[in-house]
């Protein structure tokens, strides 16, 4: 049995599957709150092929995103639990870090002078 096809994408698989009853959607938000089993980090997960895997990169890789060693994913509407792929974005530890020192965005701008 294939799980991958020419791109790379895992297609159809039982994975897939379970991937895709694991996490319901907010209408509201467009978030896809993962449902399933979670790591010691509390980041989603589930089993692909025999390996545990995030469910942050797996949703990546159904929707064809090419994953980049040594990135971290990490969900931009910072809701941890967050599997909608276009929520999510490859960081390096630093830049992850960076962005979670940031003030938050609802804070009103500083008035220069
Ligand atoms: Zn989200």
């Amino acid at each position: 049995m294939k799980a991958v096809d020419a791109a790379g994408r895992y297609v159809s698989t039982p994975a897939a599957q379970r991937f895709a009853s694991q996490y319901v959607v907010d209408t509201v938000t467009g978030c896809w709150e993962w449902t399933g089993s979670l790591d010691t980090y509390g980041c989603g997960r589930l089993r692909v092929d025999g390996r545990l895997m995030q469910a942050h990169r797996f949703a990546l890789l159904l929707a064809g995103v090419e994953l980049i060693p040594g990135r971290e994913v990490v969900p931009r509407c910072r809701r941890r639990l967050c599997v909608n792929p276009a929520h999510l974005e490859q960081l390096t530890r630093s830049e992850r870090q960076r962005r979670q020192s940031r003030a938050p965005r609802n804070t009103r701008p500083q008035v220069e002078g």
